[in-house]
């Protein structure tokens, strides 16, 4: 299974596949249909004939079910095809290092970085392993060609191994996740599983069903300019009222004071002048209830700072961004659980991780397609430094086997 898996591995990351924050048309860069293209035909060869690419860049193809039994769920796998914006994605040259020492690794194009088991704790696993890094002048792309090279890798294992039952399995490759917009043109209906798991990021074992659920706040504040010489009494200066605001924040509810399962609220863009300043707050949570929370007190300290300005206008603006996508996956428990059993099936420890951010799943989900998160066995996404774990890919090539055999069983 190894150097089939390697083999697509590298492949996959040799093609340019970079999405664009800049671009107006969806997919935001022609050159991801380099790889669907690729994806598409290889999908036809190992026999799954419905494989196409449509023209928003979304690859589908069905792996039939090979059992009588109807009452098994359908299953999706999917991955993105684009990779981060933050590095360069052309001309990936991949250094593969096979019989992992547990050493520094160096780069043959950027003396200037190293990665060291000190300070990626992961590596330090790795010994014996096989690891792929890119050359110091690129991303790797493992982030998420990774879950590409599982799901095509799992795929042909079930369709050589016909003694395996599985029910009907989906696959998805989506464009432009890492831009924000991969679920945009998402044909939920026509993809028709029951439930779906991304493969996306992570070492093995890291699991996800929980994000945060996101609010953002804009708030407006109108001010009254004139000539300073000539101002008093008469001024209103919004970026004065803008400070005020901002300082009655609680610092120790910030991105940068907390971890884990703890919320934030986040100012992170103020734009303005005398007569007019905005200010852009995030709003993170995994309990809706605190972002309830959040809002009111906002609107609390707004009103306050309001008093001392009388004569200024200020607008609060509340825009629902995402909700964490446990809300909805706690109603369809059975895909939980069958990733649960089937990482614990590989051998490896299962861990439920939250994540503080949103991801594909939780739009997915939100729009009425459950969609946990399971490993692709990369670290270091979005930098030079990316790497890549042939044992992590394996197991979750193996994960998704399993999959396909519990969604088979009760
Ligand atoms: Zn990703």
């Amino acid at each position: 299974m190894d150097s089939k898996l390697l083999d697509k591995f590298l492949k996959y990351v040799k093609v340019d596949t970079q999405s664009s924050d800049d671009s107006k048309s969806f997919p935001s860069t022609d050159k991801q249909f380099d790889l669907a293209e690729l994806l598409v035909e290889e999908l036809k060869t190992q026999g799954l004939k419905d494989a196409e690419v449509d023209k928003n860049c979304y690859v589908t193809a069905t792996l039939k079910s090979n059992t009588v039994n109807k009452d098994i769920p359908a299953v999706g796998f999917i991955a993105h095809l684009d990779t981060a914006p933050n590095a360069p994605g052309k001309n990936v040259k991949p250094q593969i290092y096979q019989n992992y020492k547990g050493d520094l690794i160096t780069f043959p194009e950027n003396p200037d970085i190293t990665l060291s088991p000190e300070d990626t704790p992961y590596l330090k696993k790795c010994v014996g392993d096989t690891i792929v890094t890119a050359d110091g002048t690129t991303l790797l792309g493992g982030d998420d060609k990774a879950g590409i090279a599982i799901i095509m890798t799992a795929v042909e294992y079930l369709i050589n191994h016909p003694e395996i039952s599985h029910g009907d399995i989906k696959v998805c490759f989506t464009p432009d996740e890492e831009i924000g917009q991969g679920t945009e043109h998402f044909d939920i209906d026509k993809f028709n599983t029951d439930f779906a798991y991304t493969v996306d990021g992570h070492m093995p074992g890291k699991i996800n069903k929980e994000t945060f659920s996101a609010d953002m706040i804009t708030i407006k504040i109108k001010g009254k300019d004139i000539h300073p010489g000539e101002a008093k009494n008469v001024m209103v200066n919004s970026i004065r009222i803008a400070s005020d605001i901002i300082a009655e924040l609680p610092k120790n509810v910030a991105p940068e004071t907390t971890e884990g399962y703890e919320p934030y609220i986040h100012p992170f863009e103020i734009n303005g002048t005398v007569e007019l300043t905005k200010i852009k707050i995030l709003l993170r949570s995994f309990k809706l209830e605190d972002l309830e929370l959040f809002k009111a007190k906002i609107e609390k300290s707004v009103n306050c700072v309001h008093k001392n300005y009388p004569s200024s206008e200020i607008n609060i603006e509340v825009k629902h961004q995402y909700k964490n996508m446990f809300e909805y996956l706690k109603e369809r428990p059975e895909a939980l659980d069958i990733l649960w059993k089937s990482v614990k099936e590989t051998g490896i420890t299962p861990e439920w991780k939250p994540v503080r951010g949103g991801t594909d799943g939780s739009r997915l989900s939100e729009k009425g397609l459950p969609t946990p998160n399971i490993f692709a066995g990369c670290e270091n996404s979005h930098s030079l430094k990316e790497y890549a774990s042939l044992n992590a890919m394996e197991n979750g090539v193996k994960t998704l086997v399993n999959i396909a055999q519990n969604c088979c069983k009760d």
